[in-house]
């Protein structure tokens, strides 16, 4: 039960004062590799932040004792990493702060929180804060400097996204096994340290940085796979506990993976801002945030032009591209992730994928609504190949077997579309 007595401990929009946290560590959940990111964007603005530990069988078991059994998989893994955090020898809640962000909608995800809080209220840690920052407002309430906290995420995110599409890129074409991966560690590591000097030239530097390492790696790409397009739920699509490593099986089972990247959710929630916003007739909020997409855009173009040269796509497409690509399925303004990801789904198949998989926890509802309009849409996709992928925690029942098979109907169908292939 919720004592009384409890401290306000859900801090909505979680408007940080400086050195308010100055003697407590604020916890990042370890989604992907952007939590460093993130975690180093709060430690430049004075959050002490920290990303917890990944995720793993014990927090899966936790979380699984821990709720009520109706909740999405996500939820059940994040529940699970905080309280096996507050397991640790020597916890203390009063000095700990979890970061869970949130949004309101159609789905689940603004709940996590809410749930969050009532079990740790239940374990005895009702000290420890949890603060939410916010997707309705594209995080525009985040820390103190929230402007500034938030470019400097961006900046990580877009140098982070980067990174990963030359890791997906190049690994399945390496000549020495492991080569890419410890490419990718090192250039991980500076870019780590430079979000936390404060970005900006810092970060252009070490692009110059990753574009020379991947110049000089060795590679064969004289055989040619079928690029696969790795899309849906945001959690599930960059955290390999969760997803069973998919885009490494992908890659064994023959494929190259283009991954829907972090960036577009960041477009995607200042779009639906805006658009929000002039519904209301805020038009002032929402030429502020056309203000803040166009900074974004241009630091996009900024920071990738140094490896421009080395990717397929260096550049998102505009979120206006992507709903206009669903208007024909599905209406843009429903929202909720169904919309990103079947956005993606036209204009990855555009640029030259050969098979799509759409990846899922069981039971949500913008991944079932996603399935449902996939089979329309892929009529008008020449059939291209399309595997659902569906995680609950029994450990992915038949996904090899269905992988295998999906893979071959990609080599066909990339073999239809280039003969020469
Ligand atoms: S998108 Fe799906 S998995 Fe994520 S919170 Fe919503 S319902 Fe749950």
């Amino acid at each position: 039960m919720i004592s009384q007595n409890q401290p306000p401990v859900v801090s909505r929009q979680a408007t940080i004062k400086h050195g308010q946290y100055r003697d407590k560590i604020v916890y990042v959940p370890n989604m992907c590799d952007h939590s460093h990111i993130l975690a180093a964007a709060m430690r430049f603005h004075g959050i002490p932040a920290q990303v917890l530990p990944m995720t793993d069988d014990e927090s899966l078991a936790i979380g699984l004792d821990w709720c009520n059994g109706r909740e999405c998989l996500p939820c059940f893994l994040t529940t699970g990493d905080y309280v096996r955090l507050s397991r640790q020898p020597g916890f203390d809640p009063a000095r700990s702060v979890l970061l869970m962000a949130s949004s309101t909608g159609a789905c689940r995800f603004g709940q996590y929180s809410v749930l969050q809080r009532r079990i740790l209220d239940e374990i005895g840690m009702g000290a420890m804060e949890i603060i939410v920052p916010d997707a309705n407002n594209a995080y525009q309430g985040f820390g103190e400097n929230p402007t500034q906290l938030r470019q400097l995420a961006w900046q990580g995110a877009v140098a982070i996204d980067s990174l990963q599409k030359l890791q997906h890129q190049y690994r399945p074409y390496e000549v020495y096994p492991g080569s890419t991966n410890s490419v990718y560690q090192t250039c991980l590591d500076h870019l780590i340290a430079a979000v936390d000097q404060g970005g900006g030239k810092h970060l252009e530097a070490v692009m110059h940085v990753i574009a020379g390492r991947f110049e000089t790696l060795p590679i064969q790409r004289e055989e040619p796979r079928p690029l696969i397009a790795l899309l849906g739920e945001v959690y599930m699509r960059f955290n390999d506990y969760s997803n069973m490593n998919i885009v490494q099986r992908i890659e064994q089972a023959g494929g190259e993976v283009m991954v829907a990247s972090m960036m577009e959710w960041f477009y995607y929630t200042n779009w639906e801002y805006a658009r929000a916003n002039r519904m209301v007739g805020h038009h002032l909020e929402a030429l502020k945030t056309w203000l803040i997409d166009r900074y974004q855009f241009y630091y996009e173009a900024k920071l990738v032009a140094p490896v421009k040269h080395l990717l397929h796509h260096p550049y998102e497409v505009s979120v206006d591209r992507l709903m206009n690509h669903i208007k024909p399925y599905y209406d843009p303004s429903l929202g909720n992730e169904t919309v990103l990801t079947l956005g993606k789904a036209v204009e990855m198949a555009h640029q030259g994928a050969s098979g799509i998989v759409n990846v899922m926890p069981f039971s949500c509802m913008p991944g079932i609504i996603t399935a449902t309009i996939a089979s329309r849409m892929r009529k008008d996709l020449d059939h291209i190949p399309w595997l659902d992928v569906m995680y609950d925690t029994q450990g992915g029942t038949n996904l090899n077997t269905r992988m295998e098979a999906f893979m071959y109907q990609a080599h066909h169908f990339m073999r239809r579309r280039t003969p020469a292939a």
